[in-house]
């Protein structure tokens, strides 16, 4: 079976992972290439600050939730585990901040202990009437990029430098398989109206005494739209969102 995963960022490389991981025994010979444009250190999840939030609307598509569920419990189970550092996989506490009462987030029993914020809590954040605190996951992107590399280098896997101009492309190859985690870039190689891309202003600022992740909301105005705070992983500076701009979910 010949596989491609076009993409090397979290999802391309972790994907491949996964399914070399259940397949290589069943389908042999698995002959898995990952082609990409941008490898680590230069792609978007390098970037990312890494905190494990969903969403805090409703998922469109109810199996976001299932796999919400286990990709924190696979990495919860990773947690005290000697690859932990190596991964950059951390527990990580914080603030999600509202101005008004809301409904319980489908993820509550998701993350770890999921309460509501006292009032002496709320009295930190005099802008906000209302909140949650929990204790979630972070995973360093770029941390994580160099390990997920190291498993699928130890087997076999190959990785290639190479933009993709289409999937037929890659097919003409002899290609049995190919998985399209080519992230904000992917509609250019199969068009997707419900993908939209978002913008924002993320900064980063050395602020060491920053251990909590702080997120604040509005409703009304939609998602990273307002300002958040997450800490960096790796180093004392935090993630800080100034502004942010993204097109409404569709569909
Ligand atoms: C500043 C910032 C902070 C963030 N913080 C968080 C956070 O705290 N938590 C969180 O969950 N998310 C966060 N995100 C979002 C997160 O980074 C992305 O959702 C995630 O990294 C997307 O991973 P990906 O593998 O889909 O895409 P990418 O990491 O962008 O990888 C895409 C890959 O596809 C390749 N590619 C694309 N087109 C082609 C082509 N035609 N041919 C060949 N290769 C191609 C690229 O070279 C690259 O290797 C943040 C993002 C930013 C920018």
């Amino acid at each position: 079976m010949r596989v491609v995963v076009v993409g090397a960022g979290v999802i391309g490389l972790s994907t491949a992972l996964c399914i070399h991981q259940r397949y290589h025994s069943d389908l042999q010979p698995l002959d898995m290439k990952v082609y990409a444009d941008r490898f680590t250190p230069h792609t978007t999840t390098d970037v990312a600050a890494g905190l494990i939030q969903p969403y805090v609307s409703p998922p469109d598509d109810p199996r976001e939730m299932d796999w919400n569920q286990q990709t924190f419990d696979y990495l919860l189970s990773q947690i005290h585990s000697p690859s932990a550092d190596k991964m950059g996989l951390a527990l990580i506490s914080g603030y999600n901040l509202f101005r008004e009462a809301v409904p319980d987030p489908v993820w509550k029993d998701l993350v770890l202990g999921f309460r509501k914020l006292t009032p002496r809590e709320l009295d930190m954040f005099p802008d906000y009437g209302y909140g949650w605190f929990n204790t979630s996951l972070i995973l360093d992107g770029k941390t994580y990029l160099k390990w997920l590399t190291e498993r699928l280098t130890e087997r076999g896997v190959q990785f290639f430098l190479r933009k993709v101009a289409s999937l037929e492309e890659v097919a003409r190859g002899g290609v049995d398989v190919i998985i399209n985690c080519t992230g904000v870039w992917a509609g250019a190689l199969q068009p997707d109206p419900l993908l939209q891309p978002g913008r924002g202003q993320v900064i980063r600022v050395e602020a060491p005494w920053m251990k909590h992740f702080i997120i604040t909301h509005d409703p009304e105005r939609g998602i990273y739209k307002t300002p958040y705070i997450i800490p960096g992983m790796r180093d004392s500076s935090v993630w800080v969102l100034a502004s942010g701009l993204r097109a409404p979910r569709s569909g």
